[in-house]
């Protein structure tokens, strides 16, 4: 089985169009979301659509949560809550409802999706260094959890011989026997590790091996259109340094 996992879209439907072809390449058997659809971005209601119609599973993002709940817009930034008040105007009641509806984490066959941390997902904590995965592998059982949220590809290992936690970037990772994995995915439609490009992962549990793969997209329109939608110029201006 060959999985495609795909994370923090926001919105973004240049880079998401571009991605879910990137995933027909890579001859994906089923496609996952980590959450974030919304967000950012000038086209919420196509990319919710297109996440039904192409993912067999997703789980909430806080800016999916932020559509329909009040008190998360209070950990957000203003141009963020901004973007969440102009999506809530953009979307149906059905379109709603199917955020609303998103679970927190969602346990596969071995694997986990989930978009902060399986440890305490409401709390939308970011993992980015190693103490802070340290403390997520105890929120789940499974040998991988697949993230998204911080925006930026990164791998987690727990070494369950020494309880060693280390940190990787590499492209390809093969999955071993004795060590447990964090995996985040990276953003569809708003990287942040400085490559404007966007991330998505591809998982095969036959060869048990992940792979961030990265794909350009049309990030000129994307970023004209937040402006032309009257949404913070920033969050059009940020795709271009992908950051
Ligand atoms: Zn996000």
């Amino acid at each position: 089985m060959r999985y495609g996992i795909i994370s923090d879209i926001h919105s973004n439907l240049e880079a998401l169009r571009r991605v879910l072809s990137g995933l027909g390449e890579k001859k994906v058997d089923c496609c996952l979301c980590a959450g974030d659809i919304v967000g950012y971005g000038a086209d919420p209601a196509e990319c919710i659509r297109l996440v039904r119609d192409n993912c067999s599973a997703a789980v909430c993002g806080n800016h999916d949560y932020g559509i329909f709940d009040d008190e998360v817009l209070d950990w957000f930034n203003p141009e963020a809550r901004e973007a969440i008040l102009w999506t809530r105007e953009q979307l149906s009641e059905d379109e709603v409802e199917f955020l609303k509806g998103l679970e927190m984490k969602k346990p596969m066959d071995d694997f986990m999706l989930v978009h902060s941390t399986a440890l305490f997902p409401k709390e939308w904590k970011y993992i980015v260094t190693v103490d802070e995965a340290a403390d997520s592998f105890e929120g789940f059982d499974e040998k991988i959890c697949f993230i998204g949220h911080s925006h930026k590809p990164m791998i987690f290992t727990f070494n369950e011989k020494n309880s060693e936690c280390r940190f990787g970037s590499e492209p390809l990772t093969l999955i071993v026997p004795h060590l447990r994995y964090i995996i985040n995915v990276g953003s569809v439609g708003q990287p942040r590790d400085g490559d404007p490009r966007a991330a998505f992962a591809v998982f095969d549990t036959v060869k048990r091996e992940v792979e961030i793969c990265r794909v350009d997209y049309d990030v000129k329109s994307a970023g004209e259109k937040i402006i032309k939608a009257g949404l913070p110029e920033a969050l059009g201006v940020r795709l271009g340094f992908g950051s």
